[in-house]
Protein backbone atom coordinates (compact mmCIF):
# COMPACT_ATOMS: atom_id res chain seq x y z
CA UNK A 1 0.00 0.00 0.00
CA UNK A 2 0.72 3.70 -0.34
CA UNK A 3 -0.68 6.71 -2.15
CA UNK A 4 -0.75 7.21 -5.86
CA UNK A 5 1.24 9.28 -7.73
CA UNK A 6 -1.67 10.53 -9.81
CA UNK A 7 -4.78 10.85 -7.50
CA UNK A 8 -2.79 10.46 -4.31
CA UNK A 9 -5.37 7.96 -3.20
CA UNK A 10 -4.50 4.75 -0.74
CA UNK A 11 -4.68 2.16 -2.82
CA UNK A 12 -2.19 -1.37 -3.63
CA UNK A 13 0.42 0.53 -6.48
CA UNK A 14 1.63 -0.49 -9.81
CA UNK A 15 4.41 0.92 -11.71
CA UNK A 16 2.91 2.25 -14.82
CA UNK A 17 4.33 4.62 -17.50
CA UNK A 18 2.97 7.70 -17.94
CA UNK A 19 4.04 10.08 -20.05
CA UNK A 20 7.51 8.71 -20.44
CA UNK A 21 7.90 9.12 -16.51
CA UNK A 22 7.70 6.03 -14.14
CA UNK A 23 5.18 6.52 -11.46
CA UNK A 24 3.80 4.59 -8.75
CA UNK A 25 0.03 4.45 -9.39
CA UNK A 26 -3.55 3.15 -8.32
CA UNK A 27 -5.89 0.42 -10.58
CA UNK A 28 -7.71 3.70 -11.80
CA UNK A 29 -4.69 5.60 -12.68
CA UNK A 30 -2.79 2.86 -14.71
CA UNK A 31 -5.09 3.49 -17.45
CA UNK A 32 -3.47 6.46 -18.57
CA UNK A 33 -0.34 5.12 -19.29
CA UNK A 34 1.53 1.78 -20.05
CA UNK A 35 1.43 -0.92 -16.87
CA UNK A 36 4.55 -2.35 -16.15
CA UNK A 37 3.90 -4.77 -13.57
CA UNK A 38 1.24 -7.69 -13.93
CA UNK A 39 -2.56 -7.73 -13.50
CA UNK A 40 -3.30 -5.63 -10.08
CA UNK A 41 -4.53 -7.47 -7.34
CA UNK A 42 -7.11 -5.07 -5.97
CA UNK A 43 -9.33 -4.16 -8.94
CA UNK A 44 -11.31 -1.00 -9.08
CA UNK A 45 -14.44 -0.49 -10.63
CA UNK A 46 -14.51 1.73 -14.03
CA UNK A 47 -17.70 3.12 -12.77
CA UNK A 48 -16.18 4.87 -9.79
CA UNK A 49 -15.29 7.44 -12.42
CA UNK A 50 -18.26 6.96 -14.45
CA UNK A 51 -20.79 7.67 -11.34
CA UNK A 52 -18.68 10.74 -11.04
CA UNK A 53 -20.39 12.22 -14.51
CA UNK A 54 -23.95 13.79 -14.45
CA UNK A 55 -25.95 11.16 -16.57
CA UNK A 56 -26.31 13.15 -20.33
CA UNK A 57 -28.73 12.52 -22.61
CA UNK A 58 -28.27 11.73 -26.33
CA UNK A 59 -29.69 10.77 -29.40
CA UNK A 60 -29.06 7.03 -30.04
CA UNK A 61 -26.52 7.06 -33.02
CA UNK A 62 -28.96 5.16 -35.52
CA UNK A 63 -31.60 7.30 -35.20
CA UNK A 64 -32.17 8.08 -38.46
CA UNK A 65 -32.24 4.64 -38.90
CA UNK A 66 -34.99 3.68 -35.88
CA UNK A 67 -36.25 6.70 -36.82
CA UNK A 68 -37.24 5.59 -40.64
CA UNK A 69 -37.84 1.88 -39.52
CA UNK A 70 -40.55 3.02 -37.60
CA UNK A 71 -41.82 5.08 -40.71
CA UNK A 72 -41.42 1.96 -42.67
CA UNK A 73 -43.28 -0.20 -39.87
CA UNK A 74 -46.13 1.81 -40.17
CA UNK A 75 -46.73 2.38 -44.14
CA UNK A 76 -46.39 5.95 -44.25
CA UNK A 77 -44.86 8.28 -46.98
CA UNK A 78 -42.75 10.67 -45.38
CA UNK A 79 -45.72 13.39 -45.93
CA UNK A 80 -47.98 11.37 -44.02
CA UNK A 81 -45.70 10.69 -40.92
CA UNK A 82 -44.52 14.27 -40.49
CA UNK A 83 -48.41 14.80 -40.16
CA UNK A 84 -48.59 12.57 -37.93
CA UNK A 85 -45.97 13.41 -35.63
CA UNK A 86 -46.41 16.51 -36.20
CA UNK A 87 -43.54 17.68 -37.70
CA UNK A 88 -42.70 19.50 -41.44
CA UNK A 89 -42.10 16.59 -43.72
CA UNK A 90 -38.86 18.30 -44.97
CA UNK A 91 -37.49 18.27 -41.38
CA UNK A 92 -38.48 14.50 -41.42
CA UNK A 93 -36.70 14.15 -44.06
CA UNK A 94 -33.86 15.75 -43.17
CA UNK A 95 -33.77 13.40 -40.40
CA UNK A 96 -33.78 9.87 -41.96
CA UNK A 97 -30.91 11.20 -43.70
CA UNK A 98 -28.76 12.10 -40.59
CA UNK A 99 -28.40 15.96 -42.11
CA UNK A 100 -30.57 17.30 -38.87
CA UNK A 101 -31.15 15.90 -35.21
CA UNK A 102 -34.37 16.51 -32.97
CA UNK A 103 -33.41 17.95 -29.71
CA UNK A 104 -33.97 15.77 -26.60
CA UNK A 105 -36.96 17.12 -25.78
CA UNK A 106 -38.44 16.48 -29.62
CA UNK A 107 -36.83 13.17 -29.43
CA UNK A 108 -38.60 12.36 -26.03
CA UNK A 109 -42.04 13.78 -28.16
CA UNK A 110 -41.12 11.49 -31.49
CA UNK A 111 -40.46 8.06 -28.66
CA UNK A 112 -43.51 8.30 -26.81
CA UNK A 113 -45.29 8.84 -30.76
CA UNK A 114 -43.41 5.79 -32.24
CA UNK A 115 -42.92 3.32 -29.20
CA UNK A 116 -39.25 3.01 -29.94
CA UNK A 117 -36.02 4.38 -27.82
CA UNK A 118 -35.13 7.17 -29.47
CA UNK A 119 -32.77 8.97 -26.31
CA UNK A 120 -30.03 7.37 -24.25
CA UNK A 121 -28.50 8.52 -21.33
CA UNK A 122 -24.21 8.64 -20.84
CA UNK A 123 -24.90 6.07 -18.19
CA UNK A 124 -26.39 3.32 -20.05
CA UNK A 125 -24.13 4.10 -23.10
CA UNK A 126 -21.56 0.97 -22.74
CA UNK A 127 -19.16 2.80 -25.56
CA UNK A 128 -18.96 6.03 -23.99
CA UNK A 129 -17.07 8.14 -26.92
CA UNK A 130 -13.19 7.93 -26.12
CA UNK A 131 -12.58 11.36 -27.19
CA UNK A 132 -14.74 12.90 -24.19
CA UNK A 133 -12.88 10.51 -21.51
CA UNK A 134 -9.66 11.40 -22.86
CA UNK A 135 -9.88 15.16 -22.65
CA UNK A 136 -11.05 14.54 -18.97
CA UNK A 137 -7.91 12.60 -18.18
CA UNK A 138 -5.66 14.98 -19.74
CA UNK A 139 -7.08 17.41 -17.59
CA UNK A 140 -6.90 15.88 -13.93
CA UNK A 141 -3.01 14.43 -15.45
CA UNK A 142 -2.28 18.29 -16.26
CA UNK A 143 -3.62 19.79 -12.86
CA UNK A 144 -1.88 16.43 -10.94
CA UNK A 145 1.54 17.42 -13.25
CA UNK A 146 1.06 21.37 -12.32
CA UNK A 147 0.88 20.51 -8.31
CA UNK A 148 3.70 17.82 -8.11
CA UNK A 149 5.93 20.45 -9.53
CA UNK A 150 5.35 23.45 -6.80
ZN1 LIG B 1 -4.69 6.97 -8.65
Amino acid sequence: MGSCDLCGREAALQQAEIEGVELSVCSSCVRHGKQKAPAPQSFVPRKQHAAQEAPVERLVDNFSLLLRRAREKKQMTQDVFAAFLQERSSTVAKWELGDLQPDIAVARKLERKLGVSLVETEESVSAVPEKKRAAKDELTLGDFFKVKRK
